[in-house]
């Protein structure tokens, strides 16, 4: 986990999506227990559709390099900053970096934005389904919609343990409907997400119907898929993410 320095050599000066660029940490924000938001400066950013990654890049001393993926958390903003919100994973090289090494000042490298599959540029319904850190990328898009006073149908179900486990809980807002697997506020529910969560969203879909955005583990994702089928959303109206 300690193994990478800050690397000092840096690329760019592009803002292609295939240039790699420094990313200066600015502030380091907890969300829960085991999740945090590294908000990151990016000057040549070239700018971002709410629900698309970036690879981000640890180069080491003795020059070895890990790479991963991780979704833009913030909304597009034209701020030069962008945010990522990392859940610790046990004995995680990079991730575990994050959480433990990683201070203010430190620069890391990142490419992007990738990814247009995934993207949601505020122009239809967006029926928005997440569990643990899948929803990352969901909340980039929740943020833009406030962000432009959208009036387009947002609607979000996001599964987490529990409520301290909730990503982003004091953001969230009407659009938003929790699931909680483990332990529950008193009188809500506790249980995996079924079809009865879909099944009145689906019931009644906006004009246009709904776009699916579905984001989490792979278990997550082939779950969430099974039900939004079976709660009669047409197969190519679903998009996957999947961060396993
Ligand atoms: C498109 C995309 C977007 C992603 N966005 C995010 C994001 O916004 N936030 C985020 O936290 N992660 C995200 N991920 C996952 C991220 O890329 C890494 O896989 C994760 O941070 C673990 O990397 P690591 O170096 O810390 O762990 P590693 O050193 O790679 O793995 C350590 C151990 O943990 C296991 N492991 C690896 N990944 C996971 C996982 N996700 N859950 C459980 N166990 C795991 C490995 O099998 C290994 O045993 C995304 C992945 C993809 C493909």
């Amino acid at each position: 986990m300690t193994r990478f320095a800050v690397p000092g050599r840096i690329a760019v000066s592009e803002q292609a999506a295939s240039v790699w660029q420094t990313a200066t940490l600015t502030e380091i924000r907890r969300e829960t227990p085991r999740v945090a938001t590294f908000r990151l400066a990016v000057p040549e950013w070239a700018g971002h559709l709410p629900g698309q990654h970036l690879l981000l890049r640890l180069t080491a001393a003795d020059g070895y390099v890990a790479q991963r993926h991780y979704s833009i958390a913030s909304a597009p903003d034209g701020s030069g900053h962008i945010e990522l919100t990392l859940d610790r994973v046990p004995d995680g090289e990079v991730s575990g970096w994050f959480h433990t090494v990683a201070r203010p000042g430190d620069t890391v490298e990142v490419r992007g934005p990738l990814s247009g599959f995934f993207a949601w540029p505020g122009d239809r319904p967006a029926l928005l389904i997440g569990a643990g850190s899948g929803v990352v990328p969901l909340m980039s898009m929740i943020r833009h919609h406030r962000a432009r006073g959208l009036a387009v149908p947002l609607r979000m179900l996001v599964s987490a343990r529990s409520p301290a486990e909730l990503i982003y809980a004091s953001e969230l807002g009407a659009e938003t409907t929790p699931v909680f697997t483990r332990s529950a506020p008193p009188g809500v529910p506790v249980g995996r997400m079924t079809t009865a969560h879909m099944a009145p969203l689906l019931a009644e879909p906006p004009v246009g119907g709904w776009e699916a955005y579905v984001c989490g583990s792979n278990g997550f994702a082939e779950h969430a898929s099974r039900l939004l089928v079976a709660a009669g959303q047409p197969v190519d109206h679903i998009r996957i993410e999947r961060f396993g």
